[in-house]
């Protein structure tokens, strides 16, 4: 495999690993086991009902693509593409470490990435990522807006652009909520302005690189991340706060050691919060309490880059304490949630470069959430609620979806 410029050593690490090749085509990725059912998990291969989208054959297509066996092609890059990333195949492989490899489900979604910015440096990803990316690299967001535009929603949210400049933490916003899904900035500052919270925005913010990072479009990373950091960094607060699941993926796993930050050579000491950690944390010590809102029964949907694609720090349960802490709203859960949850359709680049795949991922979601008796389905990323509001509407659901930040600032 060929990886751009300098990332030999991640095709050392994933052909030492052998991933492929420790793939027995069981096909435990497929389902899971739960209430007498197989509960199918995989967006990309229950959407085209045929195995080389299934991560089983990922697998023995990258097994192929590392061995020369076949060569790239538009056809062979397709099924890594039309894949949400969502991590639950590797959350269900159990081929474990043995003769010192590591295990497919915690190298599954590192490799699937590898292999898209293979694909990518042979021109062969999607023109829609292309775009957002060259969106990025020249306006520090995909969607193609002007930089200076981005923080415009936040006189409309507290009509001032002064926050603190001595603050205990950055609110990292991100692009979609600064530029699409600014309901979920709005309320975010908000509620952090009804607690008497000390924080600031920064000025300057750029895209996290989450899109980037997807995508197999590495090269600007490093650019993006230096920035923040810098920018946090002269704010004066050690610890970021994110209402977006992929920003705070990016800050907390993507950019340690661990994983990209020594390839990319990035580097941060911040301490790193999801919002709801934050407000779940100020719950529990009595300093948030929440009024009654109008009675609701709600379904919580967990976010794939909040939840199984952060391991063991997967944050499942603050948000649900929050909404069973809210007078007057019942929590039910859907049949598939934390580990196991359904993807909303729209990570991995899928909803530009997919939309129909997108639309029929989520579908199934909002016909889960229907399922519970809710009226309401509520989630913790932008991406998730942008994606399952323009499902339920296809689908005619009339169900009604929204940010957990939106329902928090009502009951404060
Ligand atoms: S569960 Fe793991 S070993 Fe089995 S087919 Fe899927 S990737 Fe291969
Ligand atoms: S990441 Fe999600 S969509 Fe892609 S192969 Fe795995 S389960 Fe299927």
């Amino acid at each position: 495999m060929h990886y751009p410029k300098s990332f030999k050593h991640l095709e050392a690490k994933l052909e030492t690993a052998a991933v492929p090749t420790q793939c027995v085509h069981c096909g435990t990725c497929r389902n899971w086991y739960q209430s007498k059912y197989w509960n199918p998990v995989c967006p990309s291969g229950e959407w085209k009902g045929f195995d080389p989208y299934y991560l089983s054959g990922k697998m023995q297509l990258a097994q192929a693509l590392l061995k020369g066996r076949i060569s790239w092609s538009s056809e062979i890059a397709r099924p890594f593409f039309e894949c949400t990333l969502c991590g639950n195949c590797s959350e269900q492989c159990h081929v474990i470490e043995t003769n010192g490899y590591k295990p497919i489900y915690d190298l599954a979604i590192p490799l699937l990435e590898a292999v898209r910015a293979d694909a990518v440096s042979k021109g062969l990803g999607p023109e829609e990522h292309r775009k957002f990316g060259e969106a990025i690299a020249t306006k520090y967001n995909p969607y193609n807006e002007a930089h200076e535009n981005r923080t415009a929603w936040l006189k409309e949210a507290v009509g001032t652009t002064q926050l603190s400049n001595k603050p205990d933490f950055v609110y990292f916003v991100g692009c979609t909520a600064s530029y699409r899904q600014k309901n979920i900035a709005i309320s975010t500052v908000k509620a952090f302005k009804k607690l008497g919270l000390n924080f600031t925005i920064l000025e300057d913010e750029y895209c996290c690189g989450s899109p980037m990072l997807r995508t197999g479009q590495w090269d600007p990373v490093k650019e993006l991340a230096k920035h923040n950091i810098e920018a946090v960094q002269n704010s004066g607060a050690s610890t970021i706060v994110a209402s977006c699941p992929g920003c705070y993926k990016v800050w907390i796993h993507d950019y340690s050691k661990d994983n990209y930050g020594s390839l990319l050579g990035i580097e941060h000491n911040f301490k790193v919060y999801h919002t709801t950690q934050l407000l779940a944390d100020l719950l529990k010590k009595g300093v948030l309490k929440f009024k009654s809102v109008p009675n609701a029964t709600v379904t919580y949907h967990d976010p794939c880059h909040m939840g199984r694609n952060l391991g063991e720090n997967a944050v499942y349960e603050p948000p649900r304490e929050l909404l069973r802490a809210i007078p007057g709203v019942k929590l039910v859960e859907m049949e598939r949630n934390k580990e196991v949850a359904w993807c909303c359709g729209s990570g991995g680049g899928v909803k530009g470069a997919f939309p129909d795949f997108a639309l029929w991922t989520g579908e199934e979601r909002v016909a889960e959430a229907l399922a519970t008796g809710a009226k309401t389905l509520v989630s913790a990323c932008p991406f998730c609620q942008r994606n399952l509001d323009d499902s339920s509407q296809t689908l005619g659901a009339g169900m009604e979806v929204l940010d957990i930040m939106e329902l928090v600032e009502r009951a404060l």
